[in-house]
């Protein structure tokens, strides 16, 4: 027992209680016959109160509703540099529009490369196309899911441009390398902060905050809803200016006569958005630090249980958790994910395989080769003699990951109780499995 002895409470009780053979017990899974673990619906609450309308009955007491002419946005925007203490937020009608916005300042264009994580949003890579350039893939750490300075070092060409990293699932990228690394090849670091609202690193520096550009979404499945929107958030005055115009037609809303320079699309945040994200921005603070506290307290229960590797975050960072993934070891839980996750069920937890199904760069738009139609143009490009392929394989710690990953959403109205129920409920699983196959 002296392996087990080291293990949480509940492992080292059940040991010592340990029941006969097909004794029905309250530890007994519930695929089994046994008590569910999850006794309550999960805790739910309101996203959106008071707050909200009052900012939004100021918005519409204006008379206006756009973002130029209304103090909404202004207000917005000095919200979230205060939060991210970074000098210039741009709004946009979305995440996918600020990455787009800060790839275009970025000077993105056809021949570029810009490098990305394969278990992502397809907004990391929208962008990038609809400017004529190619999404690199760069793979990703087997615990913590994030692109390293090493594996993006192995894709760098003389045609990569910038490099955008994601956190994903609330975690900070260990971003010292990476920013060492974007400057000794020039490259323009962006930073897909859309699952990582409140992430910080280990000298507790924000995610969105060590790159050029830093890129939010407020749809409504994040941290914090506007419905839709985005910001894109950076401390270069030319840069916010690009990316300003990229927002809005390439229009100057300062009185100038307009001109414009370059295509660039209407992605505008309206007042309304902007109203609800002021209260949003305010409420962001204990959302994150609640996530924070049910995603740690998942990992210290997990961690110890066999065939089960944890979220991993590294030491020191904070991680705020849009949700939770851990992945499984199907030989050493004696079970197949498919097995695990039905078990799990049957306790009344949520539990789905993992985030997404595929990396990326499997999806139909990257195997039919068909980005913009009559033409496999970016991937193929004729005049430049080049040719991208996305084999299977291409990142294939990613494609472990998503292989053997399992998702619990983590949701800041749930309770102690939830957490503790759902690590009850995986204990048992996880015992349930190791039992039989003993
Ligand atoms: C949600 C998300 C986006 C896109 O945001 P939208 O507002 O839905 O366009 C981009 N990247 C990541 C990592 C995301 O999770």
């Amino acid at each position: 027992m002296t392996s087990t002895s080291r293990r949480a409470g509940p492992l080292t009780r059940r040991a010592h209680t340990a029941a006969r053979p097909g004794e029905l017990t309250a530890q007994t899974a519930a695929i089994a016959g046994g008590p569910k673990a999850k006794t309550v619906p999960y805790g739910a609450g309101k996203r959106f109160g008071p707050e909200e309308l009052q900012q939004l009955k100021e918005a519409l007491d204006q008379n206006t509703l756009f973002y130029a002419f209304g103090k909404k946005t202004a207000q917005f925007k000095a919200a979230w540099s205060a939060y991210t203490g970074v000098k210039h937020v741009i709004t946009t009608s979305s995440g996918t529009a600020a990455l787009h916005c800060a790839v275009a300042a970025a000077g993105v264009g056809v021949g570029d490369e810009v490098v990305t994580a394969p278990i992502t949003d397809l907004g990391s890579v929208i962008g990038v196309l609809y400017q004529g350039a190619v999404p690199v893939f760069a793979d990703l750490d087997p615990h913590t899911y994030m692109m390293t300075a090493e594996s993006i070092a192995k894709v760098l060409t003389k045609n990569t441009r910038a490099v955008i990293v994601v956190h994903l699932a609330g975690n900070c990228a260990d971003m010292d390398p990476i920013v060492k690394l974007c400057k000794k090849h020039k490259l323009v670091l962006i930073e897909d902060c859309a699952q990582s609202f409140g992430a910080r690193d280990a000298k507790g520096r924000l995610a969105g905050t060590f790159g050029a550009f830093g890129c939010f979404s407020t749809n409504d499945f994040k941290h914090i809803s506007t419905g839709d929107g985005g910001m894109v958030v950076t401390n270069n005055d030319g840069l916010a200016l690009k990316a300003q115009l990229f927002s809005d037609k390439a229009y100057r809303r300062d009185g100038s006569p307009n001109n414009p320079e370059f295509l660039a699309p209407n992605y505008r945040m309206t007042e309304l958005q902007a109203a609800v994200g002021i209260a949003q921005i305010a409420k962001l603070p204990k959302i994150v630090a609640r996530r924070r506290q049910i995603g740690d307290r998942f990992t210290e229960r997990i961690a110890g249980l066999p065939g089960l590797s944890a979220h991993g975050v590294k030491k020191g960072f904070c991680c705020t958790y849009w949700f939770y993934m851990f992945c499984i070891d199907e030989k050493k839980l004696g079970a197949t994910r498919k097995e695990f996750v039905k078990a799990v069920a049957a306790e009344g937890i949520t539990l789905s395989l993992g985030y997404i199904d595929r990396p990326v760069y499997r999806y139909n738009l990257f195997t039919d080769r068909n980005i913009l139609r009559h033409s496999e143009f970016p991937l193929t490009n004729k005049e430049l003699k080049r040719r991208y392929e996305y084999p299977e394989g291409l990142c294939p710690v990613a494609e472990e990951i998503i292989a053997t990953a399992c998702r619990l959403p983590v949701n800041e109205f749930f309770t102690d109780q939830d957490t503790e129920e759902v690590c009850e409920g995986l204990e048992k699983v996880v015992h349930h499995f190791q039992s039989k196959n003993q």
